[in-house]
C-alpha cells in the first residue's frame, strides 16, 4: 500500500487534518509543529489528540510527519538564534513524546559564514544537548537544495552531522526530491546510482521519509522552489519511478507541492495511486 499524504495545516486541530487526509484519499500527512515563520505553537488539546488517535486507527492512517519551523537555525553565528533553535527543538520533542513513535523533521540549518565544519559541529552540539536515551521520537535531518550557507546539501554533509551524534538510533534522514534534484543528484536519469550513493555514504536504513515535490528550478540550480507534480523539471515519469522503486516503495511520501486547495493534492494522490504498481 502506497503511504501518501500532503502537508496540511493543523489550525483546526489534528483530527481535522486526519479527516482532510481521508477526504483526499491519503493515509498520512505532514504538519508544522508551530507557526513556520514565527515560533508560536498551538496550545495542546488533549481531547483533539485522543480523537485523532482513534480516528487514525479506524482509518488506518500512518503516523504523521511533524515539520519544525524552517526559520530555526541551530548553527547560526548568533548565539541568541542558536539558543532559540535549541529551545524550540527541545520543546517540540518534549511535546512529541506524547505520541507513540513520532517522526520529527527539521532543516539542519545555515552556518551563516562560519564554515561547513563549524556549522556541523554546532548542529551536533545542539542535538546532543537535547536528545535523551529514553526519547521515542525519531528526528529526521532533511536534505537541502544548497542555497546560501544551508547545510545538509549533500549526503556527505548529512553523514558528517550523523557521525557526531550521540544516540544515533534516534535519527534518520528525509529526502526531498525537489531539494536533492536542485542540489545535483540526478534522480531523473540515474535514480539507482543516487540510491547506491546514499546507501554507501549514509546507509539506506536511515532513510525514513520522502518529500515528494517537483522542482521549478533546473538540475543543480541550488534553488529551492517546489512545483506541482509534472509541472517542473523532474517530471511525472521520474516521480512515478521514485514511488515504485523497490528501495523506496514502502517509505511514507509527503507532498509539499504548491496548491491552494485540497483538490490539487487529491488529484496528485489519485495519479500516484493509479501508477503505483505494488
Ligand atoms: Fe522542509
Ligand atoms: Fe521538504
Ligand atoms: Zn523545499
Amino acid at each position: 500500500m502506497l503511504k501518501i499524504g500532503c502537508h496540511l495545516s493543523i489550525s483546526k486541530g489534528l483530527t481535522n487534518a486526519a479527516k482532510e487526509t481521508v477526504k483526499i484519499d491519503g493515509n498520512t500527512f505532514q504538519y508544522f509543529s508551530r507557526n513556520p515563520q514565527g515560533f508560536k505553537a498551538k496550545e495542546w488539546d488533549e481531547k483533539d489528540y485522543q480523537n485523532f488517535l482513534s480516528y487514525s486507527s479506524e482509518h488506518n492512517l500512518v503516523r504523521p510527519l511533524v515539520h519544525a519551523p524552517y526559520t530555526l537555525n541551530c548553527c547560526s553565528s548568533k548565539l541568541e538564534v542558536r539558543e532559540l533553535a535549541q529551545m524550540i527543538l527541545k520543546s517540540d520533542i518534549e511535546r512529541l513524546e506524547k505520541f507513540p513513535d513520532a517522526l520529527y523533521n527539521f532543516h539542519p540549518g545555515a552556518h551563516t559564514g562560519q564554515g561547513v565544519e563549524k556549522g556541523i559541529e554546532l548542529i551536533a552540539e545542539c542535538l546532543n544537548s537535547i536528545v535523551k536515551p529514553e526519547q521515542k521520537t525519531t528526528i529526521l535531518l532533511e536534505l537541502m537544495a544548497g542555497k546560501g550557507t544551508d547545510l545538509g546539501r549533500s549526503f556527505e554533509e548529512i553523514k558528517a552531522i550523523l557521525d557526531l551524534l550521540e544516540y544515533k538510533e534516534k535519527y534518520g534522514v528525509c529526502l526531498d526530491t525537489c531539494h536533492v534534484f536542485a542540489a545535483g543528484y540526478d534522480i531523473v536519469n540515474d535514480l539507482d546510482n543516487v540510491l547506491d550513493e546514499f546507501d554507501r555514504i549514509i546507509g539506506l536504513e536511515k532513510l525514513k521519509a520522502i518529500h515528494l515535490n517537483d522542482s521549478k528550478m533546473p538540475f543543480k540550480s541550488f534553488k529551492d522552489r517546489h512545483a506541482a507534480l509534472g509541472e517542473g523539471e523532474i517530471g511525472l515519469e521520474a516521480i512515478i519511478r521514485i514511488i515504485n522503486n523497490p528501495r523506496l516503495k514502502d517509505l511514507p511520501f509527503y507532498l509539499e507541492t504548491p496548491h491552494d486547495t485540497l483538490e490539487g493534492y487529491a488529484k496528485e494522490i489519485a495519479i500516484l495511486k493509479e501508477n503505483y504498481k505494488w
